[in-house]
């Protein structure tokens, strides 16, 4: 049985009926910038995040990017997060001038540390951009703690957990902005690329929406520099339809951990995999079902011989990539971070993939760990 990572053309053909009329309309009309559908999406998006706006931008990296700049944080200021993250959220951080600070992750839920936040904060610091990742919320209330104590603003990045909640609250509704990417294959993803910030704070959103328009305060008046970043009203079209199911996906992919945890009980009670820990005052949307295991990169390939499509996220913790050789940081540094880059491994878990894929894939690993091949 082939078992690919992700097959969005599954998605596309259930909803056909929906999206196909949505985007002939947006065509018949012919406004294609800044129209009804990105308006329309943005107050749907903000109801469903539980913030009072959102802002459509043109990914999810631009989002970050547009989140700092709007609390005017650049050349000498400091922003804390983690090295195991996707590139964007420090590359969001060194675009606007700003230098990244990097804090260790927790080892279970592959989030920010925050026990090891406070020593990292300096006079410089700015803002704490926690990330959560795979599809959990970090420990908000720790980390908003710590910014109220300090006085420095929280960016959230929610690029891989729209819909995951933290004391029954949604991400993207904590700090003082939320940050999403509706990359193809985030948990809401659309035809190319997309995102948007959400925010209560009125002046915060007004700030993000002038800055994703080159910095536009009125027809051809410029206050400030800003970028052309704006949600194409296409893909607007399109998300509107999807956020409908949205709900009924992260479900299905919450079911579909739910088989891999099952079928994994034994050998993870032996200790010969981890599986991704939810914990208990969160709901989990796994963007990214991520086991642990030593042998991972000899799994990994007895899986692809299966035709069993995995993929390791992420195998370079961003202190040691080489465009950041530069700053300082070298092998040792975060080591808790380092291990997991070692021996993660996402196994497919795409709303779409049914029992029978799912519990071939989890037969496929126990082959492995059990037999040894
Ligand atoms: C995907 C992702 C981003 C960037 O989103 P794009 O839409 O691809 O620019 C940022 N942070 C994290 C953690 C991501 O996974």
């Amino acid at each position: 049985m082939k078992v690919p990572l992700l097959e969005l053309v599954r998605q596309y053909r259930e909803l056909q009926g929906e999206i196909d009329p949505a985007v002939k309309a947006v065509l018949e009309k012919g406004v294609f910038i800044l129209g009804e559908n990105v308006a329309k999406f943005e107050e749907e998006a903000a109801a469903y995040c539980g913030t009072k706006y959102a802002v459509g931008v043109a990914n999810g990296t631009d989002a970050l990017e547009l989140a700092i700049k709007s609390f005017g944080i650049g050349d000498g200021d400091e922003v804390i997060t983690t090295p195991f993250t996707f590139i964007a959220t420090t590359e969001a951080i060194c675009l606007n001038g700003a230098k990244p600070v990097l804090v260790d992750i927790e080892p279970d839920t592959f989030n920010i540390d925050a026990d090891r936040i406070e020593k990292a904060i300096t006079p410089r610091t700015k803002a704490i951009v926690p990330v959560h990742l795979f599809g959990q919320a970090c420990d908000m209330v720790a980390v908003m703690g710590i910014a109220e104590k300090h006085g420095i603003k929280i960016i959230e990045d929610c690029a891989q957990a729209i819909g995951a909640e933290f004391r029954s609250k949604k991400v993207g509704g904590f700090g003082d902005i939320g940050c999403f990417s509706f990359f193809p294959s985030k948990n809401l993803g659309c035809f190319g690329d997309g995102g948007m910030v959400t925010t209560d704070n009125k002046a915060l959103a007004d700030r993000v929406m002038m800055l994703r328009a080159h910095g536009q305060a009125g027809r051809y008046r410029h206050e400030t520099e800003g970028r052309n970043s704006r949600l194409d009203e296409l893909q607007a079209a399109i998300l509107r339809v999807k956020l409908r199911h949205l709900d009924a996906w992260n479900d299905s992919r919450r079911n579909n951990a739910g088989i891999y945890d099952k079928l994994f009980e034994n050998l993870s009670r032996a200790g010969k995999l981890t599986v991704p820990v939810e914990k208990k005052d969160r709901k989990h949307v796994y963007n990214i079902y991520n086991i642990k295991i030593k042998e991972r990169d000899k799994l990994r390939e007895s899986l692809t011989v299966k035709d069993v499509a995995t993929a390791v996220y992420y195998p370079i913790p961003l202190h040691l990539q080489p465009v950041y050789s530069g700053l300082g940081w070298k092998k040792g540094d975060f080591p808790v971070s380092e291990k997991a880059c070692e021996e993660v491994l996402a196994l497919p878990v795409f709303p779409e993939l049914n029992e029978e894929e799912a519990g071939f894939v989890a037969q496929a690993v126990i082959d492995f760990l059990e037999g040894g091949n």
